[in-house]
């Protein structure tokens, strides 16, 4: 290791359980980070920081006002710019440390695209804020026998756990047999509906960069397969086993139904007031189109990324793929009728 390197790292390798070799390790790794939220900007910035050789972050969304109270890589300008959170998260990391290769995918992870985006990374990140998402990426690391650390957080309270297929429980041992409570989001909790602490997504986020850094650099054997869940409020700390479940539907029988399932459905629920159209898979002229909108919509805004515009009481915003996500209401029909109206049928 070069001078400068090693002095970067210095207080990393001084510590036993890393050291040079560990840190050489690290250097040379890669992980697949999949939504950048509360929990992934936390876990991103750690883990650029520690040194991870390449980071590619898939995110769907862009950066909102309401984002800054937690999600630390994003600064106002980027929610005035409505930037993508992949793009700004790549932007703000790649300034952090110009040595780690960082990768922003403005994607929308699901059953059609997640072999090829999670192909040739050896570590799956959970930065997701839906179980649909969580149980896709234990179905693919399941299917390429790759470990996988999920991790979840509302309110004051957040749960992670390491997943090594093969030796230690998977998610849907955890959490399909009905046994053990791993979400603790009590059903319909959301973020979007009893909120959520920057401290929570910290305490979590820190938990599974650890857990990261323990497995990019060999020392597997340091865990998995333990639900660890932590309460900022309350400062109730727990970290249960979770047994193999030898009927699993997932890591045993290999029914891998949401990675070989269906694509996702044409529209989902996006927040508490909000609608995303996935239906339409084809590139969109994002600055040929502000120009056509622009004399019938208000506040028309276009960024390279996406095409934002006010239809009111609505928000419309458009990304290069095809996709948009609606705010304003919770009626798919309302959603289908402004894009047909604004983008084509
Ligand atoms: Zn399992």
């Amino acid at each position: 290791m070069d001078p400068k390197t090693y002095e970067r790292y210095s207080r990393q390798i001084l510590f036993n359980e890393i050291g040079e070799a560990g840190q050489e390790r690290l250097l040379n790794s890669c992980a697949v980070m999949v939504g950048c939220g509360a929990l992934g900007t936390a876990l991103a910035n750690l883990l650029v920081r520690a040194g991870v050789g390449k980071l590619r972050i898939i995110d769907r969304d862009f950066v909102e006002p309401s984002n800054l109270q937690r999600q630390t890589l994003f600064e106002e300008s980027d929610a005035r710019e409505a930037l993508p959170k992949a793009v700004a998260a790549e932007r703000r990391l790649s300034a952090i440390n110009s040595g780690v290769a960082v990768e922003g995918i403005v994607a929308d992870l699901g059953p059609q695209n997640a072999q090829e985006l999670l192909a040739g990374f050896p570590l799956i990140l959970d930065g997701t804020d839906n179980f649909e998402t969580r149980f896709l990426l234990n179905d693919a690391a399941i299917h390429r026998n790759v470990p996988w650390i999920y991790a979840a957080v509302v309110a004051s309270y957040g749960v992670t756990m390491t997943v090594r297929p093969g030796e230690t429980a998977c998610l849907a041992c955890a959490l399909e047999l009905g046994g053990e409570d791993g979400t603790g989001t009590g059903g319909e909790d959301t973020c979007d509906t009893v909120g959520v602490l920057g401290a929570a997504a910290g305490v979590i986020a820190a938990i599974e960069a650890a857990e990261a850094i323990k497995l990019l650099t060999g020392k597997s054997e340091a865990g998995g397969g333990r639900l660890t869940s932590f309460d900022v409020w309350s400062g109730k700390f727990q970290s249960v086993r979770v047994a193999r479940n030898p009927e699993c539907r997932s890591c045993a029988r290999r029914d891998l139904r949401y990675l070989e399932g269906e694509a996702q459905p044409h529209l989902t629920m996006c927040g508490r007031d909000s609608v995303q159209i996935h239906e339409r898979r084809r590139r969109l002229d994002l600055a040929a189109l502000a120009k056509r909108i622009a004399p019938t919509a208000g506040e028309v805004r276009e960024n390279g990324f996406l095409l934002r515009f006010r239809v009111p009481p609505y928000e419309m915003t458009l990304f290069a793929d095809g996709r948009a996500i609606i705010k304003g209401t919770r009626e798919a029909s309302v959603a289908r009728s402004l894009y047909a109206r604004y983008i084509g049928a």
